[in-house]
């Protein structure tokens, strides 16, 4: 189902306005790696409407490492992003970790996310595949293509066909990034399927500095949008920190964008 030759005309996501897909402006997903309160959620959602996101990202329920760590706000950081989707009409990206949080999650996202941890979480793709609304799909860090397409065959298979690829770096032999972003998966994708594909620089690098550029590489490769977390005080940010683009970080980066976009 999720093959070209299934399918040969281009499927185009719709989240609220934003349309994701083939033929259209790439877009920009933009927001903290985990809603931490109200101000701070507001604020980003604020600013990087301001600068020209098109979608409001922050996690909720968050899978992290380890289980000491900051594990997201759950249901009230759901009712904060909603607060935010208020405040400045973007549409809200947030992540969703099991099958049994499928209903909750989806009543207050726009798109819906499973992390590159879940990407082969069976029971969760199947629920997923059964809801209507578009899923965000993160590649598994260590999996191949051919794994991650399946995993996107899951949701088809249910009957869900609004889902977008995410490409966000994988586990390599390389210590110097978080992970080693394989940027050569944007264009197989458009050739192999006919889902839009997005690309997450921030997990991708591990590093603000990388962000742009590789946000930029993957706009070149044909990516149909990027994702990227920004955060007030990324200093302290309860989780991905040092990856995060700054406001000013977040304008810039648009800012080279706008200008890339004439040329794509
Ligand atoms: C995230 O988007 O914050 C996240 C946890 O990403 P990934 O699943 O790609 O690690
Ligand atoms: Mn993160």
């Amino acid at each position: 189902l999720v093959s070209r030759d299934f399918h040969p005309r281009h499927t185009v996501v719709k989240v609220g306005d934003v349309a994701i897909g083939e033929g259209k402006r790439p877009v920009v997903v933009a927001g903290p790696c985990a809603v931490e309160g109200e101000e701070q959620i507001v604020r980003t959602a604020r600013a990087v409407k301001k600068y020209g996101a098109d979608l409001l990202r922050g996690g909720a329920f968050k899978p992290r490492t380890g289980p000491h760590t900051f594990q997201g706000l759950r249901e009230e950081g759901l009712k904060l992003l909603a607060i935010a989707r208020r405040e400045t009409g973007l549409p809200i990206v947030t992540e969703v970790m099991s099958p049994d949080t499928v209903g909750l999650v989806a009543e207050y996202a726009d798109l819906l996310q499973v992390g590159a941890r879940n990407m082969q979480n069976f029971e969760l793709l199947k629920e997923l595949g059964r809801i209507r609304k578009p899923v965000l799909l993160k590649r598994g860090m260590s999996a191949t293509l051919e794994e991650f397409l399946a995993a996107a065959e899951y949701i088809l298979a249910e009957g869900n066909g609004q889902v977008i690829l995410c490409e966000r770096g994988i586990r390599t032999f390389e210590t110097a990034t978080r992970n080693t972003l394989d940027l050569a998966v944007v264009p197989l994708i458009r050739e192999m399927t006919h889902l839009p594909v997005m690309v997450d620089p921030s997990h991708a690098t591990g590093k603000r500095s990388l962000v742009a550029p590789m946000a930029k590489a993957a706009l070149v490769a044909g990516a149909h949008g990027v994702l990227v977390e920004v955060h007030p005080e990324p200093d302290k940010a309860l989780s991905d920190g040092p990856q995060s683009l700054t406001f000013h970080g977040f304008e810039a980066l648009m800012g080279e964008i706008r200008r890339l976009n004439e040329f794509l």
